[in-house]
């Protein structure tokens, strides 16, 4: 679906010069749900500025469904990413004066279908925010925003969802919502490319990609992400416990995000 061909990105020249990308190679196909890691100014949100086609790269090639967008001017690169993808960002990036369900349906108005509020309300009933789709972004809590904001990612029915630190301003009961749609939204056949810190947050995943100045330097799936129900009891492991019995707090926790 997404190609990325021995992409590079530079920033400033001379001694200012930084190199964010360096001959980064990367695959994402349809349904796949990558988790981005890597240390802080290691180029994981310039890895997905360049995926989203909203910064340019400075070498390489990306092509999305085999057509190469990397290239295209203004325009074209902005009617070429409508449908495709949609980006989720840390900071839910909602207009201030509009209701929610004027910021859901913003894509459509920009897209010339904006008169139908039909298709809005659909991904606020599915990200659960239905009852507040009259109320302004200032008046929701951060976890509401995000749903809000992914609600406005969905509204165009995007086979990509590229999502920046989307709970890194959540505290964990928030976070664990956001997840838990991005998993329903991954089982709906879209692919999901998020960066985050957390590893927790990153097992949730299907594969981890690990970004080190500016190069991908690993590929790893993560291990299945059933719930561990077997007991540690002193240096033995009892065998399955009934989904029935209930788990102490401290196993609650590991499993938890
Ligand atoms: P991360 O998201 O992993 O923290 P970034 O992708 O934001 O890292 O940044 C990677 C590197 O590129 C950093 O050294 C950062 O300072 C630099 N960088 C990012 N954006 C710009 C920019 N617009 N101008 C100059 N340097 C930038
Ligand atoms: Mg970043």
């Amino acid at each position: 679906m997404l190609q990325l061909n021995h992409v590079w990105r530079q920033y400033g020249v001379g001694d200012a010069k930084v190199i964010a990308l360096q001959d980064v190679s990367l695959s994402v196909e349809a349904g796949e749900y990558l988790a981005i890691m890597g240390p802080s100014g290691s180029g994981k949100s310039t890895l997905l500025n360049v995926m989203g086609g909203v910064d340019r790269v400075t070498g390489g090639e990306i092509f999305f469904d085999g057509k190469r967008f990397d290239s295209l001017d203004e325009e074209l690169l902005t009617g070429f990413r409508r449908g495709r993808l949609a980006y989720v960002f840390q900071q839910y990036h909602l207009v201030a004066t509009l209701t929610v369900l004027e910021n859901v349906m913003l894509p459509l108005v920009f897209s010339g279908k904006g008169d139908d509020p039909a298709p809005a309300l659909t991904v606020l009933e599915k990200v659960g925010l239905s009852h507040r789709m009259g109320h302004r972004p200032s008046q929701l809590s951060g976890g509401e925003q995000q749903r809000a904001a992914i609600a406005r990612a969905l509204v165009g029915n995007p086979a990509l969802i590229l999502a920046d630190e989307p709970t890194g301003n959540l505290d964990q009961a928030a976070g664990r919502q956001i997840l838990s749609l991005f998993a329903e939204l991954n089982r709906e056949g879209r692919a999901i490319v998020m960066v985050t810190h957390n590893p927790d947050v990153a097992r949730r995943a299907s594969e981890i990609v690990t970004v080190a100045d500016g190069q991908i330097v690993a590929r790893e799936r993560v291990a299945s992400t059933a719930p561990d129900r077997s007991v540690q009891i002193g240096e033995r492991r009892l065998g399955e416990v009934p989904p029935s019995l209930p788990l102490c707090n401290e196993t609650r926790n590991d499993v938890s995000l």
